[in-house]
């Protein structure tokens, strides 16, 4: 049977790396929900909607055509048929996803086209975001929540970041924990650990630690 792993966690805890290195070395399809709500908040952006209004942005949120491709190896998105996987890492898209990802409209329709990738995935399929756990995919056959703490994630992000924009390590920290804050704090399926999820803190091992000690989870 198609085997569903979802792996939750805040940004920073090598939550992206470590989900397609493992969906890779399974033979699972691999599905980054970040991304999908990136889309959707570039595409906001893109046609001058106000992110802060909650209700431009529920009345605009099925206008969009979001499609993402599931190769762990090579995950790509686009609007529209628009290639937007540089565009969507963008520090302007970074600073307006949570608020356009807490309307609630906009997560039930991200949701069903969730649930319908993940049903569609034949050999199966690991899909990591945020409440995956707990909302989407809440019969998952394996749950892991990703945790490190602040300066490991900040270095890590800054880490990612050198080169693309110049950022310090500060700033990076700040910014990072005020995301956080807004997608723990929000009324709809809030960032948060299911009950049955496995806590892994990442912050003292290295990527290759985390990759195997998931997959020695979905094996077990
Ligand atoms: O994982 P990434 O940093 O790309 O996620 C971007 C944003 O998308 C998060 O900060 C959060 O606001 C939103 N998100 C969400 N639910 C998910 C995945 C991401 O609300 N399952």
């Amino acid at each position: 049977p198609a085997i569903i792993v979802a792996i939750d966690g805040p940004s920073g805890t090598g939550k992206s790396s470590t989900s397609k290195a493992v969906a890779t070395a399974l033979g699972l399809r691999y599905l980054d929900t970040g991304a999908q709500y990136r889309a959707i908040t570039w595409w906001m952006v893109e046609n001058g909607i106000d992110t802060a209004d909650a209700e431009a942005v529920a009345d605009a949120a099925a206008k969009p055509e979001i499609v993402s491709g599931t190769d762990p190896l090579a995950p790509t998105i686009t609007v529209d048929g628009i290639d937007v996987s540089g565009p969507i890492r963008t520090q302007e898209v970074t600073s307006k996803v949570s608020a356009v990802s807490a309307v609630p409209r906009v997560r039930t329709l991200i949701t069903e086209l969730q649930r319908s990738i993940a049903a569609g995935a034949e050999g199966g399929i690991l899909v990591e975001g945020r409440d995956i756990g707990t909302t989407v995919l809440p019969d998952a056959d394996l749950k892991v929540f990703l945790t490190a703490s602040p300066e490991a994630r900040a270095a890590r992000r800054s880490g990612e970041l050198k080169g693309k924009e110049a950022t310090d390590l500060a700033a990076t920290r700040e910014a990072l924990l005020r995301r956080d804050a807004a997608d723990s704090g929000r009324k709809t399926s809030p960032l948060a650990k299911a009950e049955d999820a496995v806590e892994v803190d990442t912050s003292d091992l290295t990527l290759q630690q985390v990759i195997e000690c998931v997959v020695t989870l979905v094996e077990e």
